[in-house]
């Protein structure tokens, strides 16, 4: 369901916005920049409807603000104004508006636009998340996987924090499929990415670096934190049970572990170190989790 946030310091228009778009999204309400601000804390609306006179901050600064801000930029504007020049529908698309809608409004052509915008944002998060994620599993692919790690390094850089990576290869892989069947082996898959999600924390990030391949990136997380995960994921994996038509399949998955060091300039060498904990950890009998 999608989520309209309208910002507005009339209680009246909030009400009738309220009426008018509730057939159209779940509407949020905010009386001020502030309370705006406050909300979006907890929440990424798909439509802002916003208000430009208003005390303390006016729209134009609130939606500056909004667009200068990684996190928000990508939440469209519309203004809903009775302001009705022309410089003012300009300084509202430079703000980065996507559309400009006058009061006293008109309900059709509000519902119409609205509909518009709603369905511009679902298809391009649709799209986003085509490109983003592996079909299979649902976790982030490869590519994926390296912007948000190239990204978090950088972030990382910034604030001081620490980032670890985990590498992991399920076991034996090859005999799964051998004995059971590659829909089985798919079927594995897909245990193993829910399971591992499971584990972690909303901001970890987990990629299919491909096969039976996956990486996790762990922000904020000091190395024997990482272990830590390493261990309640491979212990979780090891208690999966996925239905065959012949007999219940379990199996195991390594873990090599490796935090990013002041040398490195991004993220390929903590990866390449656990890597090369991977494959101690799968020398020194596989279902265990070691460190670089
Ligand atoms: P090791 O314990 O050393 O990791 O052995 P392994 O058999 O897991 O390693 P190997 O890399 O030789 O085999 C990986 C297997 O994963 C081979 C391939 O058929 C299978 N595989 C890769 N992608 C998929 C997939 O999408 N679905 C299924 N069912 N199998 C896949
Ligand atoms: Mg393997
Ligand atoms: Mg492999």
């Amino acid at each position: 369901d999608q989520v309209i946030l309208v910002i507005d310091d009339d209680d009246l228009t909030l009400k009738t916005l309220g009426l008018l778009l509730e057939d159209l999204a779940t509407v949020e309400t905010a009386m001020s920049g502030r309370e705006a601000l406050e909300k979006l804390g907890s929440m990424t609306p798909d439509l802002i409807i916003l208000d430009v006179d208003m005390p303390q901050m006016d729209g134009y600064e609130f939606c500056d603000q909004l667009k200068a801000d990684e996190q928000w930029r990508e939440i469209p504007v519309a203004f809903l104004t009775a302001r009705t020049t022309n410089k003012d529908e300009e300084r509202g698309l430079d703000a980065g508006a996507i559309d400009f809608i006058r009061k006293p409004v008109s309900p059709k052509i509000l519902t119409a636009r609205t509909s518009n915008i709603l369905e511009l944002q679902a298809a391009k998060r649709n799209l986003l998340r085509l490109a983003t994620t592996d079909s299979l599993t649902g976790a982030f692919n490869r590519r994926h996987f390296y912007e948000a790690g190239h990204a978090e390094y950088k972030r990382s850089q910034r604030y001081g924090h620490v980032l670890t990576l985990l590498m992991l290869d399920v076991d034996h892989f090859k005999s799964v499929n051998d004995i059971h069947g590659h829909a089985v082996g798919d079927d594995a898959l897909k245990a193993t990415v829910t399971a591992i999600h499971n584990v972690l924390r909303t901001e970890d990030v987990l990629g299919r670096l491909g096969g039976e391949e996956f990486a996790v990136m762990l922000p904020e997380t000091p190395l024997e934190g990482a272990m830590d995960v390493g261990e309640r994921i491979r212990k979780a994996i090891s208690e999966i049970v996925v239905e065959t038509p012949t007999s219940p399949l379990s199996f195991t998955i390594s873990i090599g572990a490796s935090q990013v060091i002041p040398d490195d300039k991004d993220i390929d060498g903590a990866l390449s170190r656990a890597d090369k904990a991977l494959y101690a950890a799968k020398e020194g009998g596989r279902n265990r989790v070691a460190a670089a």
